[in-house]
């Protein structure tokens, strides 16, 4: 706990040095704050825009620790950080998000039943350790149904689809037969996604629902205002409310829903991030205050910065080599660019995003 906000000129230690911890970083050195940023591997987006940074594997707990007793608070820029990890930074600076956050996210067996023990609606799923229990689980869940590992999946990745009951074999060998889960498949009518932020004193701010369309697992666009009634609306963000009070969580926790149709059209919970996340991006060009500066805000003991959307927006990832055409997203009227500065534009690699905003409709 921070009995008093953080003075500017304090330093955050962020673990994680990819485009999260890029932009963080930039907010937080708009309210005069520095950053101090720990990665496995040097080049880092993030370095380029830091105080001071260090390399060290996530592992090396001794190295986390001189890091991190250099810094007056820390968080996370991704929700994979080894939980030994977590707890040797939490030993000399606070840590927010609270390590429950982590132990949530990281698994996504975990996740669902801590989600559906608030009584919050998932999709069908069942624990998978062995090509026995996966057998076991069809005929409880059964096809059309996902095949994911319980950790390390982000993206898409760490997924097989089963279509029939004759697919059991072929979907535990290509995930690498690891402890999973079976989830049923959603017909979903769109995604939405949720971006909420709590502070210390346990007060929330919720930004606008937003839409999401995946291209092969990987975001693609975010659009605000989601296409949703006020009520659903409303509902979302109850439901995140109601997550992060759980998890006690300070900073933003982003949660992912399906949102199905028909005449009583319903949410349920695809998984939580507990940090700042893409479909939270379109916030830094049309919102007062961005889910970076009120990440930064919030573990900072902060006042709460205002969320309200000034501008409808649509965010595009430019993957790959869609950033060849920075000069022409450059040259874009409306348009906001932020590229990452990633040398090499591999296939599937976020590069970067472009936000157009156009006046509230
Ligand atoms: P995830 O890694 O769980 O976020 O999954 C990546 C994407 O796969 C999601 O954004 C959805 O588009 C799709 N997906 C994941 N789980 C389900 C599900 N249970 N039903 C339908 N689509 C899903």
């Amino acid at each position: 706990m921070i009995d008093n906000p953080l003075p500017p000129g304090s330093t955050i230690g962020i673990l994680g040095g990819g485009q999260l911890g890029r932009m963080l970083s930039v907010a937080a050195s708009r309210l005069g704050l520095r950053t101090h940023i720990y990665n496995d591997a040097p080049g880092a987006p993030a370095f380029d825009v830091a105080a001071e940074t260090a390399v060290g594997a996530y592992d090396d707990l001794e190295a986390v620790a001189r890091f991190s007793e250099r810094v007056d608070v820390l968080t996370c820029e991704f929700e994979n950080v080894p939980a030994m990890a977590l707890e040797a930074a939490g030993r000399t600076a606070c840590l927010f998000p609270p390590v429950k956050s982590f132990e949530v996210a990281q698994d996504r067996l975990a996740e669902k039943d801590f989600i559906s023990g608030l009584g919050i609606a998932v999709a069908p799923y069942a624990p998978v350790a062995t090509l026995a229990d996966l057998k076991d689980a069809i005929l409880r869940v059964p096809p059309p149904a996902l095949l994911k590992t319980r950790r390390f999946g982000y993206d898409g990745k760490g997924q097989a689809g089963i279509h029939t009951i004759c697919g059991a074999e072929s979907a535990w060998e290509s995930i690498g037969e690891a402890p999973s889960i079976l989830e049923g498949m959603v017909a979903f009518e769109r995604e939405v996604s949720v971006i909420v932020v709590r502070s210390h004193d346990g007060s929330m701010r919720y930004y606008d629902l937003v839409e999401n369309v995946h291209k092969g697992g990987i975001l693609d666009t975010s659009t605000v205002p989601a296409n949703i009634t006020s009520a659903l609306e409303k509902e979302a963000q109850a439901i995140a409310g109601n997550i992060a009070e759980a998890l006690g969580h300070v900073g933003v926790l982003a949660v992912e829903m399906f949102q199905t149709g028909g005449a009583s059209p319903s949410l349920f919970v695809n998984e939580i991030a507990p940090r700042v996340h893409n479909s939270g991006h379109w916030t830094q060009d049309a919102c007062l205050v961005s889910q970076f500066e009120n990440h930064i805000r919030a573990i900072c003991g902060w006042p709460l910065g205002d969320v309200t959307r000034h501008s409808d927006a649509v965010m595009t990832n430019l993957i790959g080599d869609d950033v060849d055409a920075w000069r022409q997203d450059a040259a874009e009227p409306c348009a906001a660019l932020h590229l990452y500065g990633k040398s090499e534009a591999r296939p599937g690699r976020k590069m970067g995003h472009v936000t157009r905003i156009a006046p509230k409709a």
